[in-house]
């Protein structure tokens, strides 16, 4: 079964509404230094699933009408193998057929290449969590300017963006955080979350910024499942520093399994996507 019941990694803070989830591709070349799914066996070599088309639209026959289909949640649908492959562009073409309603998640501009094989009930939701420091922590990803031109020629097409500001990584990439908020007032829903740490990802971190991760070290005193969390009240700063801002631009804001409540309707933007 390639289209799931999404898994928010057994987040008992997760706020999701009941959706699936479904990954065109196996592993992620983007080699985002925090990066939650590298517990996956070979990750970064990214892999095409076996008989991905037919067995996608096996699995959309057997799912109910107007499902939530989330994709993708543990790889990116849009690696730089795809501008050729076209083979999410497929799995899209597809899913054209059915009465879902999908929700885009990527960190690719390639995305906009698409726009006109999307289902009818679509919205993008693109990651962007830094302007100059994305070069070191997403090393493989597009330039984040490129990103929010996607989001940007996507929503003039009348279809919801999402701008995910995820993760915040403290005393990093807090105010560029807040201007890439600034650049992409246009956008309809914001979902945002601090950096959260296993022993995989602190040390990848240790490698690049051995200073910040001797600070973490003392921070991260919260544990939630297999993750450790920043000490609630500076999540508390952060998220609602962005909060704050996203009101001033009269933009909805939720926070992604932080266990902080917030007042927009979903938190995943899905309440954008018509029903
Ligand atoms: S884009 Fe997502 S799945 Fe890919 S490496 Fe970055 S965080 Fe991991």
């Amino acid at each position: 079964m390639y289209v799931r019941p999404f898994d928010p990694w057994k987040s008992k803070l997760c706020t999701c509404p009941q959706k699936y989830s479904f990954n065109p591709y196996t592993g992620c070349s983007h080699r985002c230094i925090y990066c939650y799914s590298t517990y996956i066996p070979r990750f970064h070599e990214l892999r095409i699933k076996k008989d991905l088309l037919r067995n996608l639209l096996k699995d959309l026959e057997r799912i109910p009408k107007n499902s939530i289909v989330s994709m993708s949640n543990s790889s990116d649908p849009y690696p730089p193998i795809e501008s050729s492959l076209k083979l999410t562009r497929e799995c899209l073409k597809i899913m054209s057929n059915f009465d879902i309603r999908l929700l885009i998640l990527t960190k690719s501009n390639i995305v906009e290449r698409d726009l006109d094989v999307f289902p009818k009930k679509t919205a993008v939701s693109i990651t962007i969590t830094s302007l100059e420091t994305a070069k070191i922590i997403e090393p493989n990803a597009p330039e984040p300017e490129k990103r929010i031109q996607a989001l940007k020629i996507i929503k003039e097409c009348g279809i919801p963006v999402i701008l995910r500001l995820d993760p915040i990584i403290p005393f990093l990439t807090e105010n560029e955080a807040l201007r890439v908020l600034e650049k992409c007032d246009f956008v309809d829903h914001v979902v945002t979350s601090t950096l959260k740490l296993r022993k995989d990802i602190l040390s990848r971190f240790s490698k690049v910024f051995p200073d910040l991760a001797n600070i973490y070290r003392n921070i991260y005193t919260e544990r939630f499942g297999n993750y450790m969390y920043l000490q609630k009240d500076i999540r508390i700063r952060i998220l609602k520093q962005i909060e704050k801002k996203c009101s001033e631009f009269g933009i909805s804001c939720a926070f992604c399994r932080e266990g902080i409540p917030f007042k927009a309707k979903s938190c995943d933007g899905t309440h954008l996507i018509l029903s």
